[in-house]
């Protein structure tokens, strides 16, 4: 009997630099990029990238076919890479990305026929919302770098 699935976390934006949300230094075990990640690659990893992490340690294993991962932005090649190497089980986005996107926009890791897992995929859901959203995060962001 399979577990109900669970969402991992909401959101698809890069992380957050110095001006994000305080960051708490991560334990990865059990992942197979779980190698020590240095202060400049950790800028670049995303956000869905580092739920994916956090939730193979916090459940000390090395799939989450029983959980749903939920976010805002189609996911790009590090977090669809992330996804099928985690195994989980179902993604859901919103807003396509069609200059990086990889569940089908720009090319599609999710389902690539090769690959040993391909997660359930159902994009598009909320996809006007999820853009709005994204493109304040975006215009913030961009207000609050320095000139
Ligand atoms: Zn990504």
């Amino acid at each position: 009997m399979r577990r109900a699935r669970r969402p991992i976390s909401p959101g698809c934006a890069p992380r957050s630099g110095s001006r994000g949300a305080p960051r708490r230094p991560a334990k990865f075990r059990s992942a197979p990029w779980s190698g020590a990640a240095t202060r400049s690659s950790a800028r670049r990893t995303t956000r869905e990238f580092l739920a994916i992490r956090r939730a193979l340690a916090a459940l000390d294993t090395d799939r989450l076919s029983d959980y749903t991962l939920y976010v805002t932005l189609e996911p790009c090649a590090q977090c669809a890479g992330a996804i099928v190497l985690a195994k989980v089980g179902r993604v859901v986005y919103g807003a396509v990305d069609e200059k990086a996107g990889m569940a089908g926009s720009v090319g599609d890791l999710l389902r690539h026929p090769h690959l040993n897992h391909r997660p359930e995929v159902l994009g598009g859901v909320l996809a006007a919302e999820c853009g709005a959203l994204l493109a304040e995060f975006f215009r913030a962001r961009r207000d609050r770098a320095p000139a």
